[in-house]
């Protein structure tokens, strides 16, 4: 503390700033997908025709029946807190999807509904891990997975996921990256960004392996489950038998299935300890999750006509948005994908075009791909480096359709301009 104090009254800025931020914050990387994304939205302020296939959110509305529901809210006057870890009748409302969608009994004392999945997430680290505990992520992740866990003094341990296997972790990966220091393997399925959904066998088996360790948790991440296509079917490994319900952290929300990633709802669904542990933590970092955000996903699970027509709508055109995108991409010898099953994302292999170069410019990883293709065809991609995944870049086709076909168009275009 005197060390800081002395430094800044000698004035050397740089330094004094540094020592006065904590080694956690400073420990979280910058995201590369911000700055892309950034990027993209000043070309676009400036009237730029960008096409951007940045986007993490369905861009459809809120259905209506939802929003009635926190209009309803607001008119009955439920402007207060509410309990730390959500209204009773939300996580009654949830714990009721969760029977009938998931076949999982949940009390909802089991649940806490907090600040979006991404909050639940990181209450999730932080209720279950000591510092040098390993958390087991396959790649590609989600690119907040192991700065989360690195906030909570745990470390991230990468497991590479091959693509002969469409990115899915397998039993014997698993079995291999255990230690007696892991705490949790994390779970997403479907996944972001791969869109690879796990079978039930292949959920098994990761299953046996975790049951076979004592104090190993899974941390399954749920978010995408409703957005499947080809027939697959997302399944929570929690619902094979109580004992891995037990060991699982069930991670989920409103954010992607009703299109409401601007009212920041999500929840964990564990067993009691662990939602005690989260609950407490919340109680002191946020309180409850906003009262009339809450009141609108309370209408979303209880609606199911129409919850269930709105869900139908969004995933036949993010199916029909796929295929476009797909067809587009297909007979492109440059680029290569692993048909996505699920989510709203295309991971697109760009290894063939590294080492080339665009107007003099080499092209040496997905960010310097990511970047030419921005300033020189005016299309917007994630790079993705950042999701353990460095010869990829991630398409989402959350966007209109003249757009994927315009986009994929304009990407064709740059990959047959490297030389
Ligand atoms: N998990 C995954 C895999 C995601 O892709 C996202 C958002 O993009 C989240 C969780 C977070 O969702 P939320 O908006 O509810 O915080």
């Amino acid at each position: 503390m005197d060390t800081v104090i002395y430094f800044t009254l000698l004035g050397e800025g740089k330094d004094a700033l540094q020592m006065k931020i904590s080694k956690r914050a400073r420990n979280v990387s910058p995201s590369l997908t911000l700055e892309i994304t950034a990027k993209a939205n000043k070309m676009k302020s400036e009237g730029v025709d960008v096409v951007s296939f940045g986007a993490g959110e369905p861009d459809f509305n809120t259905p209506d029946f939802i929003i009635e529901g926190a209009k309803k809210a607001l008119d009955e006057g439920r402007t207060k807190y509410t309990p730390a870890s959500g209204t009773l009748s939300l996580r009654s409302a949830i714990a009721a999807k969760l029977k009938r969608e998931n076949g999982l009994d949940y009390a909802p004392t089991d649940i806490v509904v907090s600040n979006g999945a991404k909050h639940s997430l990181h209450n999730v680290f932080q209720a279950i891990t000591d510092p040098g505990d390993e958390v087991i992520i396959p790649t590609p992740y989600w690119l907040t997975y192991p700065e989360l866990v690195k906030l909570a003094g745990g470390v991230p341990v990468f497991v590479h996921t091959s693509p002969e296997d469409d990115f899915r972790l397998t039993a014997d990966e698993l079995e291999k990256a255990v230690t007696a220091k892991t705490k949790a393997v994390l779970i997403n399925t479907p996944n972001n960004p791969s869109g690879a959904v796990y079978c039930e066998k292949e959920l098994r088996r990761l299953a046996e392996v975790v049951l076979k360790h004592g104090g190993i948790y899974v941390i399954s991440d749920e978010i995408y489950e409703n957005l499947v296509y080809d027939g697959a079917k997302a399944v929570s490994i929690a619902s094979f038998s109580d004992e891995i319900k037990q060991r699982t952290i069930i991670v989920n929300g409103v954010s992607k299935t009703f299109s409401m990633t601007g009212w920041r709802i999500g929840y964990t669904a564990s067993n009691a300890e662990v939602a005690k542990a989260i609950s407490g933590l919340q109680s002191h970092m946020t309180s409850n999750p906003n009262t009339i955000a809450q009141y609108a996903a309370e209408a979303a699970y209880g609606n199911l006509e129409k919850g269930g027509e709105f869900l139908g709508g969004m995933v036949k055109e993010f199916d029909a948005r796929r295929k476009l995108l797909m067809e587009k991409l297909d007979g492109e010898k440059e680029l290569s994908y692993i048909r996505p099953h699920g989510a709203f994302y295309v991971m697109v292999g760009i290894k063939q075009c590294l080492g080339r170069k665009y107007k003099g410019r080499l092209i040496d990883g997905a960010h310097a791909f990511a970047e030419a293709l921005l300033e020189s065809k005016n299309v917007a991609v994630i790079p993705c480096e950042s999701f353990g995944a460095p010869y990829f870049i991630r398409l989402s086709y959350a966007i209109s359709r003249d757009d994927i076909a315009k986009g994929a168009d304009r990407i064709k275009a740059f990959v047959n301009e490297l030389c």
